[in-house]
């Protein structure tokens, strides 16, 4: 960025000063571990905060790129211009009888085991999605059978035009792994989850129950972004990818999961591009070998170094 120092002192003046870092290495807050630099990273810990950083960047025309806990997301190598907003101080999780409320920088888990201490049922299924809140909504995550839409009530959104507002799930178009939260350029400050009641035990045993098949099947000693691809409709992208013979394929340090197909594991310091060019690679050798197109579920973000 051309003024970027002027930018950074600037932004300094009207937020705290802890809020604020310049060509911070986003490999540091993803789950990939790769990603190059942001131009300026702020983590706002008021929504005051986080409008004032809102107006900044309309005023002064710097793009705005929202990270959640980044375990869905590849950074580019080359980073992101502009300014990096990250929401994960604002993480407050409070309930309201059968409602679980929480801003958007919670951890969906924490989230699932704040409704399992209030003998609540619904979250479990997220009791092992590493992302945020926001992450969540954005994403409809979901595993096991259950998605967010299943148990979301309504979000409380900022709207490009700096609007406050409050969307049910049916405004928030929630699908398979979408929403319209990124085409409408809305942030997630809060969501409300309605659930209902239910034992402590029988909600503890089933997230026991998935946590067990989560470490059992997944690569959670590596970094990676959990599944690379979306379901294609009637198959699975892990068998199809198992089925190609890919499994165990490297490009630098980037490797398709020898223990669940469907992942790409970062398994020695590989760069942004390395990853991005293997999963090109399986796309193509799946398409080559069944006719199937694989569709990423992870975001690629950012610019090429
Ligand atoms: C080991 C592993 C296992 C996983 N298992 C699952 C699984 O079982 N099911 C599943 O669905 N996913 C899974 N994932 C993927 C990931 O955890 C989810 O997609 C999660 O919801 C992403 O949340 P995040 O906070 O990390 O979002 P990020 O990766 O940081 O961001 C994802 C997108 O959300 C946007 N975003 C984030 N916060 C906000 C906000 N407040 N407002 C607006 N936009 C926002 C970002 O701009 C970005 O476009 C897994 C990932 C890993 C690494």
């Amino acid at each position: 960025m051309h003024n970027l120092l002027e930018r950074y002192y600037q932004l300094r003046e009207l937020i705290s000063e802890d809020s604020i870092r310049q060509d911070e290495l986003l490999k540091q807050h993803t789950y990939t571990r790769m990603g190059g630099k942001a131009d300026l990273y702020v983590t706002p810990d008021r929504h005051e905060e986080l409008q004032v950083i809102i107006n900044f960047a309309r005023q002064h025309q710097l793009p705005l790129t929202i990270l959640g806990f980044g375990s869905n997301l590849i950074v580019k190598d080359g980073g992101i211009r502009g300014i990096v907003v990250n929401l994960n101080r604002l993480n407050q999780i409070v309930r309201n009888e059968h409602k679980i409320i929480a801003q958007s920088g919670a951890a969906i888990i924490d989230v699932s085991r704040a409704a399992l201490e209030h003998r609540l049922s619904g979250l479990e299924f997220a009791c092992g999605i590493p992302g945020s809140v926001g992450g969540a909504l954005y994403m409809n995550a979901g595993a096991y059978g259950g998605e967010i839409a299943d148990v979301l009530e309504s979000a409380l959104v900022l709207t490009p035009e700096g609007e406050l507002v409050r969307l049910t799930k049916e405004q928030l178009e929630l699908g398979y792994r979408r929403s319209n939260i990124g085409p409408n350029r809305y942030i997630v400050l809060e969501a409300t989850f309605s659930l209902v009641s239910g034992e402590y035990d029988v909600v503890k045993a089933k997230m026991d129950e998935l946590t067990h098949l989560r470490e059992s099947k997944q690569p959670l000693e590596y970094p990676s972004c959990g599944s690379v691809f979306k379901r294609p409709p009637g198959r699975f992208a892990g068998q199809l990818i198992q089925e190609s013979g890919l499994q165990g394929t490297r490009i630098g340090g980037a490797e398709v999961s020898t223990k669940h197909a469907g992942f790409i594991v970062n398994v020695d310091d590989a760069t942004a591009s390395e990853y991005i060019s293997l999963i090109r690679h399986v796309q193509q050798t799946v398409n080559e070998r069944f006719g199937v197109e694989l569709e990423t579920e992870v975001r690629i973000i950012g610019e090429d170094k």
